[in-house]
């Protein structure tokens, strides 16, 4: 098994990383409920979903029966001028969760924004896009465009990206009422940019890769009558938030709104394969007519099977309950953190102790792989997104390892 972290270094990129990456990378033999069990034998409880992803943990039976029984009918078929069940049902039943009424499937989450830029701009004939700064959505070229300048790291591409317009972040904290003075200066740059806008696009109440940051309900409200005042379209990104992650279904389900294209990926299929969609209403879509976009892998069987049975098994765990739970432990867990940290914040199943500088990450991971758990922290923040099959003894083991993290940090 030397050998293979041998290769690894010697061949294989890995994410966000120079070559060969600063930090060393572990390999997994198997994974099974919220488990990873490392290659030299190490068994790790998974505070990270596999970012954001593995809700149920790893190995679920009705998930891992799912891909089998697909693939006893067929692995996959071309979706130009061909469709099939598992397809047709998750669709439906897409399009029952969110409200929405059409649903084009994408391979990942990038591209599932890329999907739902292409639908605003061909929804409207107009070419810009009006953000916040600190959001993240995915690392192709026009996902880019909108993802944090600074954190995005735009610097790196200046002149290849495509100039939108940058709202200030909303305000730092869910529970924070929202600030007049900032909805002000928003709905200002939004006037003087909306003829030339196509859309809004968000992360409803979590801004995830991009920091980390919760805010109050209220700024998306306002954000979708805004969209609504000047014409453009709301999008909201849910990739992350989507499926149950912050307490409700959906990240706009705290504030009783629904947008105009929404799009969804990470935890829909449970985190077993690649998978995206892109919702929209049925008048995005007429206004739309030929939507120039098709991926080969589009609909895949297995992922679109698998994600029907992660679905299924969402509809029937009492996953609201589950994340209250792990919302009130990981509340509890982390405090202890306080002291050492800038920041220590909770909200649904995610937990993050944002740092005053940014962390070691190699320090941090030994420090929590020491006490059997694994995380990824960047920049400033360590973070959790447990799979809500945590156990609270699992729970307790990523709090502490997290509060031990935190006061390595002073
Ligand atoms: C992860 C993420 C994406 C990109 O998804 P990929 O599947 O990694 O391409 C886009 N938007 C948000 C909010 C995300 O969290």
């Amino acid at each position: 098994m030397d050998d293979l972290l041998r290769l690894d270094r010697e061949h294989v990129w890995h994410p966000y990383t120079a070559f060969p990456p600063a930090v060393p990378v572990h390999a997994v033999a198997k994974a099974e409920g919220v488990r990873l069990t490392l290659t030299d034998g190490r068994v790790l409880v998974d505070g990270m979903s596999s970012w954001w992803a593995a809700i149920h943990g790893y190995r679920q039976p009705r998930l891992d029966q799912a891909i089998k029984d697909q693939l006893d009918d067929m692995a996959h078929v071309m979706f130009g001028g061909l469709t099939h069940e598992p397809a047709v049902r998750l669709a439906v039943r897409l399009v029952e969760l969110t409200g929405l009424d059409r649903v084009f499937l994408a391979d990942s989450g990038s591209v599932a924004v890329e999907v739902a830029i292409k639908m605003a701009i061909q929804a409207t004939g107009r070419t810009r896009l009006f953000t916040v700064r600190g959001g993240y959505h995915g690392d192709t070229f026009e996902c880019m465009s909108v993802c944090d300048p600074v954190n995005g790291m735009h610097h790196l591409f200046t002149g290849a990206l495509a100039q939108h317009v940058f709202a200030p972040p909303p305000p730092l904290g869910y529970g924070v009422a929202p600030d007049e003075g900032y909805l002000a200066e928003v709905a200002d740059l939004l006037k003087r940019h909306a003829h030339e806008l196509a859309a809004i696009i968000l992360e409803p109440v979590v801004q995830g890769a991009g920091g980390m940051r919760f805010y109050h309900p209220a700024y998306l409200r306002k954000f979708r009558e805004l969209a609504d005042e000047f014409g453009l379209l709301l999008i909201a990104d849910e990739i992350a938030t989507g499926f149950g992650r912050t307490g409700e279904l959906f990240g706009c389900d705290h504030a009783g709104i629904r947008p105009d294209i929404m799009c969804v990926g990470k935890a829909l299929t449970g985190g077993y394969m690649t998978l995206a969609a892109t919702l929209c209403t049925a008048e995005v879509a007429e206004r739309i007519g030929l939507l120039m976009h098709g991926p080969t892998y589009m609909g895949n069987p297995l992922a679109t099977a698998v994600a029907n049975a992660s679905l299924e098994l969402l509809g029937e765990r009492p996953w609201r309950q589950e994340v209250k739970g792990i919302e009130a432990v990981l509340a509890e867990g982390l405090a202890a953190a306080a002291p050492y940290a800038k920041d220590v914040r909770v909200l649904g199943a995610i937990g993050v102790i944002e740092a005053h500088e940014p962390v070691d990450v190699q320090k941090i991971q030994d420090i929590v792989m020491e006490r059997g758990v694994w995380l990824r922290p960047f920049g400033r923040l360590i973070y959790t997104m447990p799979p809500y099959a945590c156990e609270p003894a699992d729970l307790a083991m990523i709090t502490e390892a997290m509060v031990a993290a935190a006061r390595s940090l002073r």
